[in-house]
């Protein structure tokens, strides 16, 4: 289920989208067959009729019968195969666009903008991509990143744009797009940043809170295709929280759901970008780790030279680490026991500057989680990325328009 289908009111459509999306609306039926078509194909990859007869049970006059609708809506392609020794005749293999169309993903997060370029499939290509810092006014931001999304655009030439998806931090309230609270990038506060950007560009755009992105990214294209129940937790800048329950992403009314980061763990505390005092992410998340190691060893500029230090065992940083790993703990015990997930996926790189320390912290989450849900719960490290759950956004509006997942 998709997390967030919500369209910013100035919504653009290109003009070739609107062609496409005219020809009528499919049937329930039709909508159903496209959408188990098009998941299948993200599974299998590159395949022929037959293949994807067998996949999905339809019939093969309506595997074909689809097919050449999905051609025309321009979301499959076809590769030129050699010919079949039995028949003679060349077999055609089918695989979700990526030559004629793109898809660009957006990241903006505390320090740095990243924007990549995908087909129907997600796969980036890195050769079309950019990272910049994050400016500092929100005129100049959404100024920057136009700029910059249509730049890389026209790295793939003759390749339409269908959509960009945004990848944002902090609160969206769902009715209208707004930013309501980004904790960590405040100059966002109240603005409408799919809209801005979709009036800058002209392209289609689709934000998504970083959480929501992140649990869609891994129910798309990571380890969580099949789970119904599970949890995504973000220590990357803040610590968030998306949770799919029975299938369905946890929004509460207004699309502010799953703010664990802000749970006060140290009454008197360090003061949060939320306005409170001792928020789990004062001191367990990536950022707030960095900064404290940064405030001992000024020397050390980002995460990554924290990384490198720490792997050498040069810096004597162990109670910070542990202190970050402890609160985490507490914060994931939080999770086990409101929602009793089948999975937990982290996000994070705070485990990569000591060998070990994700072992540690699942010792430590079981002093904080009660034992039945404790011991089915599989926690593992993420797979994807924001810039995945950006493109997984704007991917799964895209699908979403013609043909509704179900559930
Ligand atoms: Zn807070």
């Amino acid at each position: 289920m998709a997390p967030h289908k919500q369209m910013p009111k100035t919504k653009k459509k290109s003009v070739s989208s609107q062609v496409s999306l005219d020809r009528g609306s499919p049937t329930l039926m039709r909508r159903i067959n496209i959408r188990q078509l098009l998941d299948a194909m993200r599974i299998l990859g590159p395949c022929s009729r037959v293949d994807l007869t067998r996949h999905t049970g339809l019939s093969a006059p309506t595997v074909s019968k689809v097919m050449k609708e999905l051609l025309l809506r321009q979301l499959v392609e076809t590769l030129s195969t050699p010919k079949q020794p039995s028949t003679g005749r060349p077999s055609t293999i089918y695989q979700l666009a990526r030559e004629k169309i793109q898809f660009l993903g957006l990241v903006i997060d505390i320090e740095q903008c990243r924007i990549i370029s995908a087909g129907l499939d997600g796969k980036e290509d890195p050769k079309r991509s950019r990272v910049f810092a994050t400016p500092q006014t929100y005129a100049d931001l959404i100024t920057t990143v136009s700029r910059n999304l249509q730049q890389v655009a026209a790295l793939k030439e003759g390749a339409e744009v269908l959509g960009v998806g945004v990848s944002v931090p902090g609160l969206i309230d769902e009715s209208d797009g707004r930013q309501v609270l980004s904790p960590n990038v405040h100059f966002m506060d109240g603005c409408y940043p799919a809209r801005d950007i979709a009036n800058a560009t002209g392209y289609v755009t689709q934000v998504v809170q970083e959480e929501k992105g992140l649990c869609l990214a891994e129910q798309l294209f990571g380890q969580a295709r099949d789970l119904d129940d599970f949890a995504m937790i973000d220590i990357s800048a803040g610590v968030g929280l998306g949770v799919i329950n029975s299938g369905r992403f946890i929004n509460g009314t207004r699309g502010f759901a799953g703010e664990l980061g802000h749970i006060t763990i140290a009454p008197n505390g360090l003061l949060c970008g939320c306005g409170n005092r001792g928020c789990l992410e004062t001191v367990a998340s990536d950022v707030a780790f960095s900064r404290l190691v940064m405030k001992k060893y000024p020397e050390l500029k980002d995460l990554d030279d924290i990384i490198e230090a720490g792997q050498q065992g040069v810096l004597n940083i162990s109670e910070e680490h542990q202190q970050a790993i402890n609160a985490l703990a507490i914060g994931m015990g939080v999770v086990i026991n409101l929602f009793n997930p089948s999975d937990i996926f982290v996000y994070g790189r705070l485990f990569d500057v000591k060998e070990g320390s994700f072992d540690g912290l699942l010792k430590q989450v079981r002093n904080h989680a009660i034992g039945p849900s404790m011991d089915k719960v599989s926690i593992v490290r993420a797979r994807g990325s924001k810039r995945l759950g950006a493109l997984a956004a704007i991917i799964e509006y895209h699908m979403d328009t013609l043909a509704p997942r179900l559930g």
